[in-house]
Order: structure tokens, then C-alpha cells, then sequence
């Protein structure tokens, strides 16, 4: 794998976020609060703001204080659920990961999001995507194939009743929708994979 440019990776991930911020604000309009584009936008863009500082550390702890960042940023249930991803993936990493070790790291940081949000699988939130993208990851599919699959787990969740989160308040009322935690996790999926696929 070719070596990560995390300031790249940093820009690729605030521009999707931004660009889409108002299409993840009608999602969370749709089922929850709508404050998902707001919160993911600020997020990021404080990511940005620092990604100089980010850059210059080693990656392991490049990603636990991008974690920390979030945490901070964010905000909302999906602040601390991102935060811990990150923080998670940085404490499980090497400074070199090679695909072996990012997906092990990746299925650690998984399990540690699962954890905090006392989430799993098929309960229609972030997991619906990341799950379905270490598996893609550990079947050794290429950057673009793991896109196209974090597009196809967002749209999955559409069927989906919420089981955790604010949209679980809705009950059966929450089917029909796309998650927005889903779909802002394969956003970043997409710019991360395709910024690291461009330089492979
Ligand atoms: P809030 O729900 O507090 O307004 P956001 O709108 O920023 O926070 O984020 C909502 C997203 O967070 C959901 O769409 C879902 O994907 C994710 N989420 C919420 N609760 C959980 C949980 N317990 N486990 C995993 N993901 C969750
Ligand atoms: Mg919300």
C-alpha cells in the first residue's frame, strides 16, 4: 500500500463533507433532528483547519488526535461514535500499516464504535456501512469496488427500522429513510479510498 498522505486524506474527507452537508441535513430532517450536516461540517472542517499539525505526527497518533478532534467537534450522537472510530483505529494501527494490519486496526475500531454506541449491526446506523466495508476491505476488493459498497450499505439501511439513535424514536415511522450516520460513513469511505486508490 502506498504511503498515506494524511493531509490529502484530510481535504478529500472535508470537501465530501461539505459538498453533501445539505443532503445529510435532509436525512437526519427526515427521521431525526437535522443537525447531522451541520455537525459532521463543523467536524471536519476544524479537522482542516488543524491538518498541518495532524500531518506532521505519525500516523497512529495523527488519527487519535483527529478522534480527540471530533469528540470535541462533532457534537450529537455521532460526534463521539466517529471520535471513537478514530481514536480507536489510531490506538490499533502501526505507523506503516501495510492492508493486513489497516484492516485488522479496522475491525478493532469497529468493534469499539459497537461498543460505545451499545450498537450493531442491522440496527440501521453507522455500523450498516462500516461492517460491510471491512468485509470488502478483508476480501481484498479494489478502492473503488469498496466505494461502490459503502454506497450500496447506506442505501441498505433505507429498508432498515432504527433500533438505536434518535430515529428509533419513530419506530416502523423510521423505514423508508436513509440513515444519515450511514450515509456520511460511506462519503468518507469514498473520499478516503479513492484519495488513497489515486496515489496506490
Ligand atoms: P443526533 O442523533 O444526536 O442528532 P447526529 O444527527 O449527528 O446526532 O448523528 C446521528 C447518526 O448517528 C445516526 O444517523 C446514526 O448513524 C448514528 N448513531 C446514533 N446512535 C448510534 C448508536 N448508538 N450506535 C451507532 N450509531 C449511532
Ligand atoms: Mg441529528
Amino acid at each position: 500500500m502506498a504511503a498515506l498522505n494524511l493531509a490529502r486524506l484530510i481535504a478529500a474527507s472535508a470537501d465530501m463533507i461539505a459538498t453533501h452537508a445539505d443532503e445529510l441535513t435532509a436525512l437526519d430532517q427526515a427521521i431525526g433532528d437535522g443537525d447531522h450536516g451541520l455537525n459532521m461540517k463543523r467536524g471536519f472542517e476544524a479537522v482542516r483547519s488543524e491538518a498541518e499539525v495532524f500531518s506532521a505526527k505519525p500516523l497512529p497518533d495523527a488519527l487519535q488526535a483527529i478522534g480527540t478532534k471530533l469528540v470535541m467537534t462533532v457534537g450529537g450522537a455521532s460526534g463521539p461514535l466517529f471520535g471513537t472510530l478514530f481514536m480507536a483505529l489510531g490506538k490499533e494501527i502501526s505507523a506503516e500499516p501495510d492492508r493486513a494490519g489497516l484492516t485488522a486496526a479496522f475491525g478493532k475500531a469497529i468493534e469499539a464504535v459497537a461498543a460505545r454506541g451499545k450498537s450493531q449491526v442491522g440496527q440501521k446506523t453507522m455500523l450498516d456501512v462500516l461492517k460491510p466495508v471491512h468485509d470488502a476491505l478483508a476480501q481484498g476488493k479494489t478502492a473503488m469496488e469498496i466505494a461502490d459498497v459503502a454506497d450500496a450499505a447506506a442505501r441498505a439501511t433505507i429498508p432498515m427500522k432504527a433500533l438505536r439513535g434518535r430515529a428509533s424514536f419513530l419506530g416502523d415511522r423510521s423505514i423508508g429513510h436513509m440513515d444519515a450516520g450511514a450515509r456520511s460513513t460511506a462519503l468518507l469511505v469514498r473520499a478516503i479510498v479513492e484519495t488513497i486508490g489515486e496515489s496506490a
